[in-house]
């Protein structure tokens, strides 16, 4: 009879009733659901209440955490008619290439998808939703044409 590599040990000494599942399902939720550094959930709430404030625009949270949303941008909006997928970043971070890759699909669908680091850049975005043509520049957040360029965010 072999031994070794299949054999399975049971501590039969510690009856099931006293192991306490709880703390490792707590951890694994825990690391589930890592939450955003505050200033990026702020500068995502500040962005959200930007473009509710505007006429014929809707915006939501997109909570991360979950598999079928990795990647995808943090706000999802509908400005005068037009998709609006936005990726909130803070300090010197820029979208990891996932999250860009989700944004390229999204524009590729003809939404108006960019990255930002304040309302200011949100708001030099959406000064181009109305052109289904203006494409995006992803390596810059906000907007890096000429009429927006100048300003830093
Ligand atoms: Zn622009």
């Amino acid at each position: 009879m072999s031994q070794g590599l299949y054999e399975i040990t049971v501590d039969a000494t510690v009856p099931d009733a006293i192991f306490d599942a709880a703390p490792q399902r707590a951890a694994g939720k825990r690391k589930a659901r890592a939450p955003k550094p505050r200033a990026e959930r702020d500068a995502v709430a500040d962005v959200i209440n930007y473009i509710q404030s505007l006429p014929h625009s809707h915006a939501r949270k997109v909570h991360g955490g979950t598999h079928s949303q990795v990647g995808e941008p943090d706000v999802d909006a509908c400005v005068d008619g037009r998709a609006v997928k936005l990726e909130g970043k803070t300090g010197y971070h820029k979208p990891t290439a996932v999250q860009r890759q989700a944004l390229v699909r999204w524009a590729d669908a003809g939404a108006l998808a960019g990255w930002f680091r304040s309302v200011d850049d949100v708001r030099d975005l959406l000064a181009h939703v109305n052109d289904r043509r203006f494409v995006v520049d992803l390596s810059q957040p906000g907007c890096d044409c000429p009429l927006h360029a100048e300003r830093v965010s």
